[in-house]
């Protein structure tokens, strides 16, 4: 397979949209799904007015449960046209094989984009690549539903092998079982991933399907600001509460505006020799105890292999759950006494231990 090489810079992406004046973030806002022509009407012009000249409107919905409303169909692209004609918005929707990638093509929609449920699905990524092959238009992947880079990378490889090197990724969060605050659990940790591994893919944020409730959204977009993420994507509707799907976490188009001028937007990179400097000098603190905190974890580990074969020669098993319980409780009540979060300590001391647990066993089974 050739080699990817992404967008160099997020201006390919502005200039696109010809919109030089626009600032970090850019933002892409529609109604979860189109329903009527003068709902998709009333909402774009409100959002017009808000500032906003990037559309979304679902047309086909993939719906968890069955006899849910899944979408208008193609009957709803040409009020996206009307959008266009009559606001001079840019349009959006979602599409999940050839056929949805065919119509939206010839209706003229200006950016397409994958949903989760069809990032996980190669074949379905790969259908929607080759029946891109030729075109130019940006297309947005947003990451599976399940936490899987891997899968996120290879949608984004497959389009970009297809020729569109318009690439860019939605962050909209990870399906669980667990019940928690949001809807689905945002995982900050693999997108960010994400922007290291291909540093120059502009991320836009989904706030809407990360929070599920509209009260969470400008919190979820302030953090992806100061993540430095490049965009959002916001599910707004005109009568949010009527929404035919996902109703309670759309807003506004009017509220969406003033979440917009609430969020704080910090330059991603110090602009100033004097700020840089005092970045560096902290930074090189941080590097020194990332170092310190090594040479201790080795030192810890010297004693984790002296057990080892001490309980090698006397034969005694590796874990033992009593003392596994208490070490977690004692550096549980240190942590929180220090100000960190159970749950950091958590999965800090897990890794820990199940590191200390190989090394043991590859002493336990070395004749
Ligand atoms: C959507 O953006 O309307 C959508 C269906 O989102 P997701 O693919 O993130 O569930
Ligand atoms: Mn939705």
């Amino acid at each position: 397979m050739k080699k990817i090489k992404y967008m160099n810079d997020i201006k390919n992406l502005t200039e696109w949209f010809n919109a030089s004046e626009i600032k970090r973030p850019m933002v892409i806002a529609g109604p979860c799904s189109a329903e009527t022509e003068t709902q998709v009407l009333n909402t774009a012009k409100e959002l017009k007015n808000n500032g906003i000249n990037l559309f979304r409107a679902g047309i086909w919905k993939p719906r968890t449960r069955p006899n849910c409303f899944e979408g208008v169909g193609a009957k709803g692209l040409p009020w996206l046209q009307k959008v266009k004609a009559e606001t001079g918005m840019l349009t959006a929707t979602e599409a999940a094989n050839a056929k949805h990638v065919e119509l939206a093509l010839n209706a003229g929609i200006d950016m397409l984009w994958v949903g989760a449920r069809t990032t996980v699905n190669p074949f379905a990524v790969q259908e929607i690549a080759d029946a891109l092959k030729g075109t130019k238009i940006p297309i947005l992947v947003k990451n599976p539903i399940n936490p899987d880079l891997e899968l996120w990378i290879g949608a984004l490889e497959r389009l970009y092998a297809a020729g569109i090197d318009k690439l860019a990724a939605i962050h909209r969060g990870f399906s669980t079982y667990q019940k928690i605050k949001f809807r689905n659990e945002p995982q900050w940790q693999i997108a960010i991933d994400l922007k290291r591994r291909i540093p120059n893919l502009p991320i836009f944020c989904d706030p809407s399907h990360i929070c599920g409730k509209r009260e969470y959204l400008e919190e979820v977009s302030q953090k992806a600001m100061d993540l430095n993420y490049n965009g959002l994507i916001i599910e707004s509707h005109c009568n949010p509460d009527k929404a035919w799907s996902d109703a309670s976490q759309q807003l506004t188009p009017g509220d969406l505006g003033k979440l917009l001028s609430n969020l704080i937007i910090r330059k991603p990179e110090a602009d100033n020799e004097n700020i840089r400097s005092t970045l560096n000098d902290l930074r090189f603190l941080i590097d020194d105890f990332d170092s310190q905190l090594l040479d201790l974890l080795e030192e810890r580990m010297k004693v984790v292999q002296k057990i080892g074969a001490y309980k090698k020669a006397n034969n005694i098993s590796v874990l033992q759950s009593r003392r596994w319980n208490s070490i977690l409780e004692r550096i549980q009540q240190l942590g929180e006494s220090k100000g960190f979060s159970k749950a950091f300590i958590n999965t800090l001391f897990k890794a820990i231990h199940q590191e200390s647990i190989n090394h043991q066993e590859n002493i336990m089974n070395k004749d």
